[in-house]
């Protein structure tokens, strides 16, 4: 069931009315959870507001996307109030509510205290109203406030404007709010590009005037930004808006020399087409398209953005997968011969790389989309075929074991050696995978 309510045409930069021009509709449960939860704050004396990204997507994309609150009742009066919470970040004042398998986040009006080092607040105050709790977020449109039960929608900071003209502007000054907090800039250049909005001229130097307080953001924030991206649309306009910004030296320090010219051009014009899974897929596919083969550049890239030791891994294996030693042309043959030299559990996420990378390559170099979709519908069918043949691969699929082997007066590593040999054999030719055959091979 939707519900909905219509605002009326009026808009006005700092005020607590209706403003803007349209038709607000909310989705059940949201709604029923929403009225539940203004509603029983209001029955206790408090006010409660939608508020931030979760009012900027459903005014642009009509759809909730957050359920976060923000109040006056103090955390400790919302405990009291609700009878299902969880203290989820108490010290910064949310508290989460559990309400018909929904979750909300509820957040008393804050006003930061001091920053320093462009880090984080270093302690936060509660404020007694929501134009004071609306002065600390990042831009505008992140900054507007909605009533469910009023059905009105409050703009302390100009964000409908802005949100109307497609522009990210910080509330307040540039400088100042970049130097609060240096992952700002960051959060702007995705968030922008998220929505398709441009940066607004003031906010676009100052994010190039700050870069030295973006140097000092936790590297596990700089992960957490660039791993929203992972699922995003506009990727390239996200990179765009990083390079324009100049922010790629303090973001990814190792590599920004790398974006420019030829290699720059190839990595913006790929990177929206790819299907990426994985982070360890998406940094793989930065460093290749920008011709990044330096070990030492790519690992000190995944260290310092402290990407977790599985996904290092993963990526480093993408990068120097066998398939790569393939040339332009081969059969499904050669393709399976390296194929088994990837790890079972990896074959389909090595396929993927190879196959978009190579793809990449090939439009770079000129090749023209019909022999580049050919190659792409080659490599998997090969992919499947081998798949579903089931042709042995592996050592464990093999018609002997170490102990056959053992019997044969093999022992030690003799045994592990014969048996990577005959793995080898069998890839070459299945017919071989038969118990006597392959004795009699290890014999030889
Ligand atoms: P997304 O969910 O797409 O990451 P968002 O704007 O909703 O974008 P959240 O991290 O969910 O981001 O934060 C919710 C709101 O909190 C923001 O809309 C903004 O009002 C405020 N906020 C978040 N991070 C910051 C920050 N670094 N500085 C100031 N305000 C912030
Ligand atoms: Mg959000």
């Amino acid at each position: 069931m939707i519900r909905s309510c219509a605002y009326a045409a009026k808009r006005s930069r700092v005020s607590n009315t209706d403003v803007g021009a349209g038709k607000i509709s909310i989705a059940e449960p949201y709604f029923s959870v929403c009225r539940y939860i203004e509603e029983t704050l209001a029955k206790h004396g408090h006010e409660a507001w939608l508020v931030g990204g979760s009012v900027r997507d459903l005014l642009i994309a009509g759809k909730l996307s957050d359920l976060d609150y923000t109040t006056d009742a103090t955390p400790d009066r919302v405990q009291k109030i609700f009878p299902r919470t969880v203290p989820v970040g108490i010290k910064f004042g949310t508290v989460l509510v559990l309400h018909k398998g929904q979750k909300v986040e509820i957040t008393t009006y804050r006003a930061d205290a001091e920053y320093h080092d462009g880090r984080r607040p270093s302690s936060v105050h509660y404020a007694k109203d929501l134009a004071t709790d609306i002065q600390r977020r990042d831009f505008t449109i992140n900054g507007l406030a909605y009533s469910i039960t009023m059905q009105k929608i409050a703009d302390h900071c100009g964000g409908v404007d802005d949100l109307h003209n497609k522009i990210l502007r910080t509330i307040g000054d540039p400088i100042q709010r970049f130097t609060e907090d240096g992952l700002r800039p960051i959060r702007g250049c995705r968030i922008a590009a998220k929505l398709g909005f441009e940066i607004e001229p003031a906010t676009l130097t100052a994010m190039r005037q700050c870069i030295d307080v973006t140097r000092k953001v936790a590297p596990e924030r700089f992960y957490d930004e660039w791993r929203k991206t992972l699922r995003m649309k506009n990727r390239r306009s996200y990179w765009h808006h990083l390079l324009e910004a100049h922010i790629l030296p303090a973001f990814l320090p190792h590599i920004a020399d790398a974006f420019f010219g030829e290699a720059r051009d190839q990595f913006l014009r790929e990177i929206d087409h790819l299907h990426l899974r994985t982070m360890a897929d998406y940094a793989a596919a930065v460093f290749f398209l920008l011709n990044i083969r330096e070990k030492q550049k790519i690992e000190g890239t995944l260290r310092e953005t402290k990407f977790p030791t599985a996904e290092m891994r993963h990526c480093q294996a993408l990068l120097t997968t066998p398939l790569f030693q393939l040339g332009n042309a081969f059969d499904r043959q050669a393709f399976k011969e390296h194929l088994a030299d990837v790890p079972r559990r990896e074959r389909l996420a090595h396929t993927r790389f190879f196959s978009s990378m190579r793809a990449a390559s090939m439009r770079t170099g000129g090749e023209l989309p019909g022999p580049v979709r050919q190659f792409r519908e080659r490599v998997a069918g090969y992919y499947s075929s081998i798949r579903l043949s089931r042709e042995p691969m592996d050592i464990a699929d093999l018609a002997v074991s170490g102990t056959d082997l053992q019997t044969i007066g093999l022992s030690g590593r003799a045994v592990g050696d014969a048996l990577e040999n005959l793995r080898i054999a069998v890839v070459k030719n299945p017919q071989l995978n038969e118990k006597e055959a392959l004795l009699k091979l290890a014999r030889a």
